[in-house]
């Protein structure tokens, strides 16, 4: 169909040294020498070639390597993929382009390399600084390898985010507090925090099923989520996203795109891509379409995806979506009664209450189409 302009481009790396315990990703555990990985990465270098071709990069603002492991393939083929972006697309300074790393691959090197490549931008994978929730996640690295890695990223990036786990039972308040305090002191200039989740099939849910591993407690995880952001808020962070901590001007661009309905184009196994005009929306993931949805649909999700977001949605797009979804006024009314949203000078944003009961919050809206 005809369509917008790509604004977002997500490349996906999806193999790791071996699988974290908790892991549910599209991921595999592979050697780095896997010549798999080889024949991968140059299949991912001819899709970006077409892609260009095509001219789907012309528009491209943001640029995100994800995994799966992206610092566990190596340098030689990072620098391939990276030199086949930079051949077709801008990749200029002013494109945030990020990749993730794991401590256990990374180092002063690789930061070199990439930098010299063009990523401006470095997403460790650290979730704790405690050696026995390291152990109990099944972190292919310890504390000491996470904050090496920090340091290393810290030689020529500027712009590094960490990502960090909570509600994980058998981790202590302090513990959270000591991993995010030590983080910030090492330079962190975003800091995502995620709650644990056991997903069905992977180890730790099967040690939970056999009662090996105590069922997180969502009050814990809810009691975390305060502390961590009293911590990072005290540190001069503040919460633009519901998970999301940064620094001035250390917003993750490339995740505003995916919360502000800009499209995006995903290359890689399981890379979703979003393609859009101003009549449909559609999501695919290798080949199968998995969201095909029409104006009324798309605005609904649109005031959705903004609750996540500290700004919430401006009033302008409100009134745009009336026109299609002609209740939206009163549900925000309603959501402001209950407490879930408030008003500001231009906008709706969620509330704190609003964000830990996110399901009423998410679905008051999307229920709107
Ligand atoms: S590093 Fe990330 S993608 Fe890889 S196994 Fe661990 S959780 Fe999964």
């Amino acid at each position: 169909m005809p369509h917008d302009p790509y604004k977002a481009l997500y490349v996906h790396l999806p193999f790791c040294v071996r699988r974290c315990r908790y892991c549910d990703f599209a991921t595999e555990a592979a050697p780095s020498d896997n010549p798999a990985i080889e024949r991968y990465v140059e299949d991912l270098c001819l899709q970006v070639r077409r892609a260009s071709k095509e001219g789907e990069l012309g528009a491209v603002e943001t640029v995100y390597l994800g995994g799966g492991t992206p610092s566990h393939v190596g340098i030689s083929r990072l620098s391939m993929l990276l030199y086949t972006l930079s051949l077709s697309m801008r990749l200029e300074p002013d494109v945030e382009c990020t990749m993730e790393a794991n401590p256990e691959s990374f180092d002063a090197r690789m930061a070199a390399d990439i930098w010299a490549l063009g990523v401006n931008r470095l997403s460790l994978g650290v979730q704790s600084l405690d050696d026995e929730v390291l152990g109990i996640l099944g972190r292919p690295h310890d504390a000491q390898a996470a904050l090496a890695a920090i340091a290393a990223a810290g030689t020529r990036f500027d712009n590094v985010s960490v990502d960090v786990m909570c509600g994980i039972p058998g981790q202590s308040v302090a513990s959270l507090a000591d991993t995010l305090q030590r983080l910030v002191d090492a330079g962190a200039k975003h800091v995502s925090v995620y709650p644990l989740a056991v997903e069905e099939g992977t180890p730790l849910y099967r040690d939970m099923m056999r009662g090996r591993f105590p069922e997180p407690d969502e009050d814990e995880q809810a009691e975390a989520m305060v502390a961590a952001k009293e911590l990072l808020e005290r540190a001069g962070f503040h919460r633009y996203e519901v998970a999301s901590y940064a620094l001035e001007g250390f917003e993750c661009r490339h995740n505003k795109a995916y919360w502000t309905g800009k499209p995006y184009l995903g290359i890689g196994r399981s890379a979703a891509t979003m393609t859009q005009n101003d009549q449909r929306r559609m999501r695919v993931t290798d080949g199968q379409v998995t969201d095909d949805l029409d104006r009324r649909q798309m605005y609904a999700e649109d005031l959705m995806l903004g609750m996540r977001m500290s700004e919430g949605v401006a009033f302008e797009l409100v009134e745009e979506a009336s026109s299609v979804l002609p209740d939206a006024k009163q549900a925000f009314a309603r959501l402001i009664e209950l407490g879930l949203v408030e008003r500001t000078e231009r906008s709706y944003r969620p509330t704190e209450q609003g964000w830990l009961q996110g399901n009423e919050l998410y679905g008051a809206l999307f229920d709107l189409a």
